[in-house]
């Protein structure tokens, strides 16, 4: 079944989105200010990830009840004696958004994500790009609903990405929304101010950039050299945390995002909820999604992409030149 763009799927994924965004960059910022969060250890990112599927998971148990999530955390961890200081932390930014929430509901709220996809279900990252969150760089909030394994609606909420790419040290905070056949939009961070976004229309590929992740250990950057190389794109790539690399293709910013799997792991198998959003984002923006073989990506055997090997995301001109250049 569609989902239209006013459906309660959307509104909710919408809302949620909001909620999480806010949690997350509250939590941000008190690292920022070294107030009560130590950038030394994993703390921060720990209770913003808690906290942002605690919010969303509780928003969409309430509105579609009988829908699973196929989210990163679980509060098993959380529950350890050892940690109780850091589920306090975690419980008072909830209360934040959820009044009078105890530590006990804000885990139970967790625990309805799960590792089982189904017919139907959401899929859930609650910070994408972990590494760019401590370093204060890009991260997202990636949320999706997959039926039958195609994704029918895809939200990413970028805290830390610039809304306008005119002016890249402007305001920071963006939400990308695409829902499946009615097209993909950029709105300002309280989900207002919809406007469609496309990708370029860029065919040569001197004029061409691509981005990839920062971390060396998630892709290959050698191999996007020497295909950006043989491919003729002058360019330097664009190194970005997160799915936002998914926005930025999607509004035309870059032109095609590469992820041939590191060498330090050349059989990784990504996960679901790391495309699911993203993918849909940079499609209905008249994008093209595939792995590095291409071949469409597989949401439904599973939380890892069995079937897939890497990622190849375009503005769809230069797909088929790029996947033969991979081939050689
Ligand atoms: P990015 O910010 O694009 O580098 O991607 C962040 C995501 O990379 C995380 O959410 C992880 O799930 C995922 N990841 C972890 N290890 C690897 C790996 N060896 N290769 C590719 N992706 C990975
Ligand atoms: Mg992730």
């Amino acid at each position: 079944m569609d989902v239209d763009q006013n459906s309660l799927e959307v509104m909710t994924a919408i809302q949620a989105a909001i909620q999480a965004f806010a949690l997350c960059e509250r939590i941000r910022g008190d690292l920022a200010g070294g107030e009560s969060l130590l950038k030394s250890d994993r703390s921060p990112v720990t209770i913003a990830d808690y906290g942002s599927q605690a919010l969303i998971c509780k928003f969409i148990r309430e509105r579609f009840p009988s829908d699973a999530i196929v989210a990163e955390e679980d509060s098993r961890e959380l529950r350890r004696p050892g940690r109780s200081r850091i589920l306090e932390q975690v419980t008072d930014y909830v209360n934040a958004f959820i009044p009078a929430s105890s530590s006990e509901e804000v885990c139970s709220w967790i625990d309805f994500g799960s590792n089982s996809v189904a017919g139907r279900f959401w899929a859930l990252d609650p910070i994408d790009g972990t590494k760019g969150f401590l370093r204060g760089d890009q991260y997202a909030i990636a949320l999706a609903l997959v039926e039958k394994g195609m994704v029918k609606l895809g939200i990413l909420a970028c805290p830390n990405l610039y809304a306008d790419v005119r002016h890249p040290s402007g305001e920071k905070g963006c939400l990308f929304l695409a829902v499946k056949g009615k097209g993909s939009f950029q709105m300002d961070r309280t989900g207002v101010n919809k406007r469609p976004i496309f990708v370029s229309k860029t065919r040569s590929p001197s004029e061409a950039v691509m981005t990839e992740s920062v971390e060396p250990d998630h892709a290959d950057h050698l191999t996007h050299q020497r295909l950006a190389w043989k491919l003729n794109i002058p360019k330097p790539s664009l190194r970005m945390d997160s799915q936002a690399k998914y926005g930025i293709l999607a509004r035309g910013e870059v032109t095609l995002y590469l992820r041939v799997p590191s060498p330090a792991e050349p059989g990784y198998k990504e996960n679901i909820w790391d495309h699911a959003a993203g993918s849909i984002i940079a499609e209905e923006a008249g994008g093209r999604v595939t792995d590095v073989m291409g071949r469409p990506l597989d949401f439904s055997s599973g939380i890892k992409m069995e079937k897939n090997r890497g990622i190849l995301v375009t503005n769809g001109i230069l797909h088929e030149a790029v996947l033969k250049a991979l081939e050689m």
